[in-house]
């Protein structure tokens, strides 16, 4: 068995469908079970018709006819979509009277994407003779906490998942299984949500609980590159990077994987291969657990931008303990979550997102210590076997210096994968094009 996971743009409208439908037809001998997300921006314009909901107004035109087009264009029938979208429109319009959502309920209502999706998917593969069935996570036991938007799935998950699809994996059922990423279904019944991007988790899961031979995750590009493509021109594929790496990737700006779906296959060690569904011939790139020949000195460069800098500075810090302490209750206090962070005996830098509201964390701070806040920086991660962190930095640091491109923070990650500095937002896609330039 093989998992093969395919996100909203590569299931976006009927032509993608059917190129997809193809490819999944390729890999029949290799008992794909197939993880899909919702149908192009179908999750964002859920979001949408809430936040209208709230002000009164239901409309679901977008998602609706997105739906009901692409289902003509494929010829096929699939009434079980009219039905969730009469059950959306009733939640909607309960979203109008009440004009009130809670967290639970933005869960039910973004679910009905992926929940549409798998039932086109299973229709039209079904139509072209490749017999599929549809599962809404749930009935393949996928049990999460409660905690709304950000589910965690539980361990139990392990054992409940083959047994609804091992059938499929031994061959004694034969359609494709089409499952829906991203929902899940707490031990009350009320349907979860993983987290934005969330089905590349509900793929790994499934393949690590199912130990397959390989989870296939599919996008529009060759694999992880070592930079943004559309960044710098010379960008290359990565062949083969390890979970850390492809953690601290997606952590640091990479749209690849979500940061959290490398968790489950750590565990079993079952390779994640991100293929090109543009171009199926291509290796794509490897995510194993080590890398099987010699470290590469240099992975991928990434950015992240929107970053608001906090430099914090005291006196008292001088030989006393608990200062860090002190300083870090207070971004638990706020829930202000910090990316990345150096410290010297009298000052911490550390960066946070800008969007996150500082007002009460600052004035918290500003009552033990100097603060000062800026904004507009992006952090820089040059993904690297950081046993060559010195010539790795001297080579980046001598290029960015022609450049005239000054670095204001640099922190080394304790994975030992990753080495983050801050920049001026402005000059964030300049100082990517440096690095990569002298780096590769
Ligand atoms: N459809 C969800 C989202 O857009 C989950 C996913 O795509 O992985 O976040
Ligand atoms: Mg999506």
């Amino acid at each position: 068995m093989i998992v093969m996971k395919f996100g909203g743009s590569s299931v976006a409208n009927a032509e993608r469908i059917r190129h997809v439908a193809e490819i999944i037809q390729t890999y029949k001998d290799e008992l794909p079970a197939v993880v899909l997300s919702a149908m192009g921006d179908t999750t964002d314009h859920l979001l949408e018709a809430a936040d209208m909901a709230v002000n009164g107004t239901v409309d679901i035109e977008k998602v609706e006819k997105l739906h009901f087009d692409t289902a003509k264009e494929l010829e096929i029938e699939v009434p079980a979509i009219k039905e969730l979208l009469d059950e959306l429109k009733t939640l909607l319009t309960g979203i109008s009277m009440l004009k009130e959502l809670s967290k639970r309920s933005r869960d039910y209502l973004v679910s009905f994407g992926e929940r549409m999706s798998v039932r086109m998917m299973a229709a039209y593969l079904t139509k072209l003779g490749t017999p599929a069935k549809f599962y809404d996570a749930w009935d393949i036991g996928m049990v999460s906490d409660s905690n709304y938007m950000a589910a965690e799935l539980l361990d139990e998950v392990w054992d409940n998942i083959p047994k609804y699809l091992n059938d499929y994996k031994n061959g004694k059922q034969k359609e494709i299984p089409i499952i829906t990423g991203f929902i899940a279904k707490d031990k009350h019944g009320t349907i979860t949500t993983l987290g934005r991007g969330g089905s590349d988790l509900s793929a790994t899961m499934i393949g690590s609980a199912m130990g397959a031979k390989e989870i296939q995750t599919w996008k529009d590009v060759d694999g992880i590159m070592t930079t943004d493509p559309r960044l710098v021109k010379d960008a290359k594929p990565v062949p083969e990077v390890t979970y850390e790496e492809a953690q601290e990737l997606a952590i640091f700006g990479a749209q690849v994987l979500h940061p959290r779906s490398m968790i489950p296959c750590r565990k079993t060690g079952t390779p994640v291969r991100v293929k090109n569904s543009y171009n199926i011939k291509s290796e794509g790139t490897l995510i194993v657990e080590k890398h099987t020949g010699t470290v590469p000195a240099v992975t991928a460069i990434t950015k992240v931008k929107n970053v608001t800098l906090i430099d914090i500075q005291s006196s008292r810090m001088l030989g006393a303990a608990g200062f860090l302490a002190h300083i870090f209750n207070q971004f638990l206090k706020w829930n202000i979550s910090i990316d990345v962070i150096a410290t010297s005996e009298v000052s911490v830098s550390l960066t946070v997102n800008t969007k996150a509201d500082l007002s009460g964390l600052l004035e918290d701070l500003g009552r033990v210590a100097e603060v000062k806040a800026t904004g507009d920086k992006a952090i820089i991660t040059v993904i690297c076997d950081a046993s060559h962190s010195s010539a790795i930095l001297a080579k980046a640091f001598d290029a960015l210096n022609k450049e005239g491109i000054n670095v204001q923070m640099i922190s080394q990650g304790a994975s030992k994968v990753n080495v983050s500095f801050l920049v001026d937002m402005a000059e964030a896609d300049k100082t990517v094009q440096v690095v990569h330039a002298a780096l590769f």
